[in-house]
């Protein structure tokens, strides 16, 4: 069915009201801009719904009109996406405008309630101005991303909840059809534990409405953690590139046997001083990739190394905490190689600062500073997972350093290290106002994701210009995606394409 954007825009209005729709050229503009080397994808217009009913009459209007519609929540999903829909032409529904309220905060079960426009700097507001006796987990992303939005595009933090969705408890969807969903025990009318008993009954379908087209949600639980007394960082930092896989031995067993309860992050140089620094041309006579001996100049100023390495512990004084750290110096200097950095020194670093503050789920917009190593603001994330085992991780350098440098980048990556796996969070960074070097890093990512899936290796989450390509690697999934899709959303009007899903 050909799609009647004009009368699906007039009926929106009549229904929602005539400040809820806006195809303004500007608007179009600003909601089809991202950061990928795929170039911009302009919505035909975008739409404002202020409540779930606003959302299920939107949904059945574009099943009556033909439309496609975009979900986005807060809209800051940078370099995955940012507010733009995968392909031109789909309808923005801007949930994050009208629907942004903290429905709840429950301080007895620790757990908030968010509709979808709740940013991370929203939330740990609330809880500031209820004492901070709650902490929340948070991305080291914009500040002003959405908790909801995050959460169902598989986004993770560094705290022991940094699983958003593991710690996220039931959904409010509107379905594609138009009817509304509640997940977990939701279903049941009136409910008393719906965000607290996360698998309900039956088939477990929150996972349907993650990194999918299958529903809009408009509300969402999130488990919350009691804010310890004191958190108290340690820093490591390794000199040479070589020391990866010693680095990733010595992590294993720290979150194996839960010694640690943050995250362990093993951040390269480059994506610790990129924060502060933008790529020095006049140092290297214009060449790209970054020569050795500037890096190294770049680092020293910095105090790093190759690799920094940093997690935390919680505890209710500074003397239960003190052992802990003095356990981690004995366990690192074991290496031969570590310098240890305190938090007291960290906090006097901007740089290190970022970690600190992940670790203590306060959000920060320092790490942004990375957008503009290069000029021209591109910014795409290559994301895939590497295994706990020094050898595979010191390979993965190796292929990634290898591809990046053909292409003309240097490694901006950060391993954030669980027990098994760390998902390695490659920043590729480029100059997305010059032809040449935005077709170079679409290049070079293509490049990335084969040479890793031949080595049998796939990414958690991919930007909106090579969702199909990602999804294409996996078999029989797509087809079962396919079925589902076509059961729940018979007209296909839900953001089809998303994850590669049709
Ligand atoms: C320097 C830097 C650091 C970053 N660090 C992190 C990090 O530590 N962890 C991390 O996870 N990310 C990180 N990011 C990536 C990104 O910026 C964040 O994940 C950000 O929170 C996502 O954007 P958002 O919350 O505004 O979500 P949105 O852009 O609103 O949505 C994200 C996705 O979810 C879908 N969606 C949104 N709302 C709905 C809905 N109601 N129903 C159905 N589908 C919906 C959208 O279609 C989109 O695909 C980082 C980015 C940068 C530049």
């Amino acid at each position: 069915m050909a799609p009647s954007f004009e009368p699906f825009f007039a009926a929106v209005r009549e229904h929602l009201g005539p400040e809820s729709v806006d195809t303004t050229p500007e608007t179009v503009a600003r909601y089809g801009a991202n950061l990928l080397p795929g170039g911009d994808l302009p919505p035909s217009g975008v739409v404002y719904p202020a409540s779930a009913e606003h959302v299920q009459a939107v949904v059945r209007l574009a099943n009556t009109h033909g439309v496609t519609l975009w979900p986005s929540s807060t809209g800051e999903n940078r370099g995955l996406g940012f507010k733009s829909p995968v392909r031109p032409g789909q309808v923005v529904v801007d949930l994050g405008r009208r629907m942004n309220r903290i429905v709840e905060i429950d301080e007895t079960l620790a757990y908030a309630v968010v509709e979808p426009g709740v940013t991370y700097a929203q939330l740990y507001a609330e809880l500031g101005r209820r004492g901070h006796k709650l902490m929340m987990d948070t991305t080291s992303g914009p500040p002003d991303g959405g908790i909801l939005g995050n959460t169902l595009d598989k986004g993770a933090g560094y705290t022991p909840y940094f699983d958003h969705f593991g710690m996220s408890c039931g959904y409010e969807v509107v379905l594609p059809t138009g009817e509304l969903l509640r997940t977990s025990d939701g279903g049941l009318p009136g409910s008393k534990t719906q965000h607290l008993s996360k698998y309900g009954y039956g088939p477990f379908l929150d996972g349907l409405f993650v990194q999918s087209n299958l529903g809009i949600v408009t509300r969402m639980g999130v488990w919350l953690m009691p804010r310890p007394p004191v958190i108290r960082s340690f820093f490591f930092s390794f000199p040479d590139d070589e020391d990866l896989g010693d680095i990733i031995e010595l992590v294993r067993p720290l979150k194996m046997n839960n010694v640690v309860p943050t995250l362990i992050k093993v951040t390269s140089d480059v994506y610790a001083f990129g924060t502060e620094e933008s790529y020095p041309f006049e140092k290297t006579a214009g060449k790209t990739p970054l020569p050795f001996e500037v890096r190294k100049e770049l680092r020293e100023k910095y105090g790093l190394g190759s690799w920094l390495v940093s997690g935390a512990f919680y505890g209710p004084s500074e003397e239960a905490v003190q052992p802990l750290i003095e356990r981690m110096q004995a366990h690192f200097m074991k290496s031969g190689k570590a310098r240890y950095i305190s938090h007291a020194e960290a906090e006097q670093s901007r740089v290190l600062k970022i970690h600190i503050s992940t670790f203590s789920g306060q959000p920060t917009a320092d790490e942004q500073g990375l957008l503009w190593w290069r000029p021209g603001g591109g910014a795409t994330w290559f994301l895939p997972a590497t295994p706990m085992v020094g050898k595979i991780a010191s390979e993965h350098q190796a292929l990634s350093r290898r591809i990046l440098s053909e292409h003309g980048f240097e490694l901006a990556v950060e391993y954030v290290c669980g027990p098994r796996m760390s998902r390695a969070l490659h920043i590729l960074l480029y100059n997305r106002q010059e032809a040449e070097e935005r077709q170079r890093a679409a290049r070079c990512f293509l490049a990335l994701l084969k040479a890793y899936a031949e080595a049998g290796i796939m990414v958690s989450r991919a930007p909106l210009d090579v969702q199909q390509e990602v999804m294409g690697l996996l078999e029989t999934t797509p087809e079962v995606l396919s079925r589902l899709k076509r059961a729940l959303d018979p007209a296909g009007i839900l953001a089809p394409g998303k994850y590669g899903i049709e």
